[in-house]
């Protein structure tokens, strides 16, 4: 299927229609960026490795029973998905503490959630994409309680497949972020997952191998996507 016109441009990706109303072209770019957006930089190889990355993670899900947007890798830097119709709210699973939970509520971060923790966010980079809960997401009309209860249901069956695959090799998941749409009335599993969108710490040292190497300005970014690639076992062109 080929690109027909640009959807939408988002930071990372750019989103394209086809001649299939049902179907758009997901275009990663080398873009990268962080606090809503005010740090952009190019990291060569990023585009192809996430796209890539997303395609290897969401075919393992759907072999477990959940529903994706995911029908087919079209490139090195696209792939063919199904048109959702999104739900503008993120939704978050925490195995392990970091990020906004340790600035929000001042706990260490690395402390281990048992059982881990469930958020939701409206995702909206002029807001800063505030924290919200499900009565805010219902009454503004972004989601039904069905709707969410099922986001919920979802958000910890990927937390059970991925904590499994990533601990065979070697890493901790400590927390990630996970976009839902509607596709003939039935949620589905949208946007991506990539060590852009999560946390992923080396199991022994403990060494971040995620979007915090860019937002913490270490260095080695997509170094560390690619190790995380290589121990899951997929190969990526030279
Ligand atoms: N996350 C994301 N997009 C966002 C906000 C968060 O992909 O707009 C991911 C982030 O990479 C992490 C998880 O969601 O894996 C939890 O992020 P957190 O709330 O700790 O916020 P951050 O520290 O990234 O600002």
């Amino acid at each position: 299927m080929e690109k027909v016109s640009e959807l939408y441009r988002g930071k990372a990706k750019t989103v394209h229609t086809t001649s299939d109303p049902n179907y758009l072209i997901l275009e990663f770019r080398d873009d990268t960026s962080a606090f809503d957006g005010e740090r952009i930089e190019q990291l060569a190889r990023k585009g192809m490795v996430n796209n890539r990355f997303n395609h290897f993670i969401m075919e393992k899900l759907a072999a477990e029973g959940i529903p994706t947007q995911m029908e087919r890798l079209l490139s090195d830097t696209e792939s063919l998905v199904k048109n959702l119709a999104m739900i503008p709210v993120e939704c978050v699973v925490r195995n392990i503490a970091a990020g906004s939970l340790v600035r929000r509520l001042g706990v260490e971060e690395g402390i281990s959630l048992t059982p881990p923790t469930f958020e939701l966010f409206l995702k909206n980079d002029a807001l800063h994409d505030p924290m919200i809960n499900e009565s805010h997401a219902v009454a503004f009309g972004w989601a039904t309680h069905e709707q969410l209860a099922e986001m919920k249901r979802l958000t910890f069956a990927v937390n059970d497949v991925l904590k499994s695959l990533f601990d065979q090799a070697g890493l901790l998941l400590v927390d990630y972020k996970l976009e839902f749409g509607v596709f003939n009335g039935k949620v589905v599993l949208g946007d991506e997952f990539s060590p852009d969108g999560c946390r992923l710490w080396d199991k022994e040292t403990r060494e971040k191998l995620d979007k915090d190497r860019f937002r913490q300005g270490l260095g080695g970014v997509v170094e560390a996507y690619e190790e995380v690639a290589k121990r899951l076992g997929l190969e990526l062109p030279a």
